[in-house]
């Protein structure tokens, strides 16, 4: 238990990290793979992934290959903010709902799965319990994240 004046030690233990080998976004940002993309821009992307744990949910990924927010440039790290919020107005504007959920994982004690950065953008409160979907969900078509990336890019207000 800690309290007042108690000392926190932290241990300096590397992060155990997933191992994906090629990277499933890499292959989707350079058209290998086929993905929903609403925004391609020169540091980070916004993809609709196929695994809509809450309604709109977005992914927004650093271009390059990062594998943790550690490995991200201070440009990249802001700008993944940036898109992360633009997408989550997008969600705000074309759902109206009352949560949207922003979270991000970092080694696979903490569920990431992918070893590149993702910043999942969704709405909160569409299942019941009102938390994310966690688990296996029904997986979307190609035509289901295409619809849900039109409808957001209607709303997506602009890069700065
Ligand atoms: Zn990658």
């Amino acid at each position: 238990m800690t309290g007042a004046g108690s000392v926190i030690t932290v241990h300096a233990v590397p992060l155990v990290l997933p191992v994906e080998d090629p990277c499933s976004f890499c292959a989707y940002l350079a058209g290998q793979r086929r993905y929903s993309v609403l925004e391609h821009g020169s540091l980070t992307a916004l993809l609709v992934t196929i695994e809509q744990r809450g309604l709109g949910h977005v992914l927004a990924v650093p271009v390059e290959h990062r594998v943790t927010v550690f490995d991200l440039t201070r440009a990249e790290a802001a700008d993944l903010m940036d898109a992360s919020i633009r997408a989550a107005t997008a969600i705000r504007d074309a759902y109206d709902p009352e949560g949207i959920a922003v979270w991000q994982n970092n080694g696979t004690a903490a569920n990431q799965s992918i070893p590149h950065v993702h910043v999942h953008v969704h709405i909160a409160g569409t299942v019941p319990g009102g938390e994310t979907r966690w688990g296996d969900v029904p997986r979307q078509t190609f035509d289901q994240t295409d619809e849900i990336a039109q409808t957001l890019r209607r709303h997506l207000p602009p890069p700065e």
